[in-house]
């Protein structure tokens, strides 16, 4: 396709209109589209056909080093969009520090961004031989194994009022008239507020558990339980602890500590103080959701079932092979960490040639930090996270 673009250059003058290096992203992206699809197709999942979502791009990519855009004075040049001496304004939420790498403009709701990615050192923490374990909570939004508990932001369910509001008015209106783009517009910013609290409650949590402690025990995330919640804050709270655990990962990861997900199965049942196993016609007795408390008949251990969860995770971890973690932390050659890096699920890592596959998303291994979803393109978290 790239040998392709000479020729409808000369044809076609709105691609004339654009930088070279932007519409190589392009293709790019159709490349990495198709191999995911054609490797789910491969797996014997059923993968939706690859398509432009919405009415076109949301973003532009510049892949390579200062090529085709310049941070100069406060603002930013933009190869074939900005007049040759002007700039368009920016406002920069944290200075740039490292190696620009790549330039990525973004249209998010009715607001542009730029995000770049840098290459920069890790940030290494003194060693710690705390260690904890997390469990996600029933009503906390999640439960430590020393008894604590990190609770649900209140403005989680504020949020989701607003969002239930603006949603029924939105359906009141008619299509295509004015008072649906107003009511849109109107959703489109909660939706926005919603996602920057999210990110902010996840980033800080996960900056203060990776602070204080050397090693941080979680479960393995199984995703196809997690889909289908109707309620809304629950899904609000579902996608903040999947978005936790990525964050949390890489914050680890550049801070030399470690992560291990753990198998959760009967976390919730066996006890934590004895190892007695409630055993029943299949498997294990299962606690009702109903039961928030956990009282062994073996060592008369009395907890909260969140609580004796997060201890089970934690002895899991503390178990597991050292041989078995070292599996955790995949460099590419540049020495930046590869994005969505889950430890010690290595089966759920593939590679193929240049592309990694996270289970059903990939990630472009070279410096292009894009990442291809099926819920759409984004940018890869490594890359927006760097510095955070
Ligand atoms: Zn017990």
């Amino acid at each position: 396709m790239n040998g392709a673009f000479p020729k409808w250059r000369k044809e076609f003058s709105e691609i004339a209109d654009v930088h070279s290096q932007v519409l190589q992203n392009i293709s790019l992206r159709v490349e990495l589209a198709f191999s995911a699809f054609f490797h789910r197709v491969k797996a014997g999942e059923k993968p939706g056909f690859p398509r432009v979502k919405g009415d076109g791009y949301d973003s532009f990519c510049f892949p390579g080093a200062s090529v085709g855009y310049a941070v100069e004075g406060g603002g930013l040049r933009l190869s074939k969009i900005t007049e040759p001496n002007s700039r368009i304004k920016m406002r920069l939420h944290r200075p740039l520090v490292g190696k620009v790498k790549t330039c990525c403009v973004r249209r998010i709701g009715c607001k542009w961004f730029a995000c770049f990615s840098v290459e920069q050192e890790d940030d290494f923490l003194p060693k710690s031989d705390e260690a904890i374990g997390l469990d996600a909570g029933l009503n906390s939004f999640m439960a430590l194994s020393d008894g604590t508990f990190i609770e649900n932001p209140r403005f989680f369910r504020k949020d989701e009022k607003a969002l239930a509001k603006a949603g029924r008015k939105q359906a009141k209106t008619k299509k295509g008239s004015k008072e649906r783009r107003k009511a849109n517009k109107v959703l489109s910013r909660i939706h926005e507020r919603v996602r920057n609290r999210r990110h902010n409650f996840v980033h800080q949590t996960a900056r203060r558990l990776v602070n204080e402690y050397g090693m941080i025990a979680v479960e393995k995330l199984v995703v196809k339980n997690m889909r289908g919640t109707h309620c809304l804050a629950k899904s609000i709270s579902d996608a903040s602890w999947s978005m936790f655990r990525t964050v949390l990962t890489h914050k680890a990861e550049s801070a030399n500590r470690e992560v291990i997900a753990v198998n959760p199965a009967y976390t919730s049942q066996d006890c934590s103080a004895c190892g007695y196993r409630p055993d029943g016609v299949a498997g294990r007795t299962k606690k009702k959701l109903s039961d928030r408390w956990h009282f062994c008949p073996k060592c008369s251990a009395s907890l909260d079932r969140d609580t004796n969860a997060a201890i089970n995770i934690l002895n899991l971890a503390v178990n597991t092979k050292p041989q078995n973690r070292k599996q955790n932390h995949k460099q590419n050659h540049n020495g930046i960490t590869l994005c969505q890096v889950t430890p010690v699920e290595a089966p759920a890592f593939r590679q193929e040639s240049n592309h990694y596959f996270f289970g059903s998303s990939a990630c472009w291994a070279s410096s292009s930090p894009w990442c291809f979803s099926p819920v759409g393109w984004g940018i890869c978290w490594k890359a927006c996270l760097t510095g955070s």
